[in-house]
């Protein structure tokens, strides 16, 4: 596809490649996938979207958005990798690159996570209208999307829309507009310190790196625990 967009900073791959079904008016699913993907099983996934090798191939070798780079800076994969040994984080970064359907989420093991998976997408308004005067169009942020995170650093508390976020058998990219439906909102609760939302966008701005070993993490934990004056073995 020629012309394909440039993700904006911390924008979902998958709103980018909504934001190219709308500056190309391709109004039918299939005919998205079949010009970004040439593959009409690829299932839209907003956190740990899979062919990524696809559209990194749809962009100029000079500008180096290689799959990695856009596994890094726009999905959530920053979010779990430093939390997984090495061979696995390689393993799923090469599922992401070409496989389908799940297989990232079963490897990283957010199907059988205890953190609540949020059932819908999430938006700041705020943001959607510095958005618009800046790129002149919205796009979904990732940081929305994470678990835990439900207020924006900047403004108030996000907004769940009517979109279901996990939803493995849909082919369809939306592209976030004005017009998007949101939920009632459930609940008047005073803004929190934002400890959560502050730890997530940390993660997100983490560069590819190796993952750390379990002797790593053994050690860390012992610092943690005279810190805290914790007796440890
Ligand atoms: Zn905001």
């Amino acid at each position: 596809m020629l012309n394909f967009p440039m993700p904006y900073p911390d924008e979902l791959l998958y709103s980018t490649v909504a934001r190219a079904g709308v500056h190309f008016g391709i109004t039918s699913p299939k005919q998205l996938l079949d010009e970004v993907f040439n593959n009409r099983k690829v299932v839209a996934t907003a956190d740990l979207p899979s062919h990524i090798q696809a559209i990194s191939e749809q962009y100029p070798k000079s500008l180096d958005l290689t799959a990695e780079t856009l596994a890094y800076k726009h999905t959530l994969f920053p979010l779990y990798a430093p939390f997984i040994p090495e061979p696995r984080r390689l393993k799923s970064l090469n599922r992401m690159m070409h496989c389908t359907k799940g297989a990232v989420h079963l490897a990283l093991g957010v199907t059988t996570s205890q953190i609540q998976q949020k059932q819908h997408f999430r938006l700041c308004p705020e943001c959607m209208e510095e958005q618009l005067s800046k790129y002149g169009e919205y796009y979904w942020a990732r940081q929305w999307q994470a678990a835990g995170y439900k207020y924006c650093l900047k403004h108030a508390e996000l907004n769940s829309t009517r979109y279901a976020l996990h939803n493995y058998h849909r082919h369809s990219f939306i592209a976030l507009a004005p017009t998007t439906a949101c939920l009632p909102p459930r609940s008047n609760s005073p803004p929190r310190d934002k400890r959560i939302e502050k730890r997530v966008e940390e993660l997100l701005s983490l560069p590819p790196t190796h993952s750390p070993s379990f002797e790593q993490w053994n050690l860390l934990y012992k610092q943690v625990a005279r810190t805290c004056k914790v007796p440890v073995n």
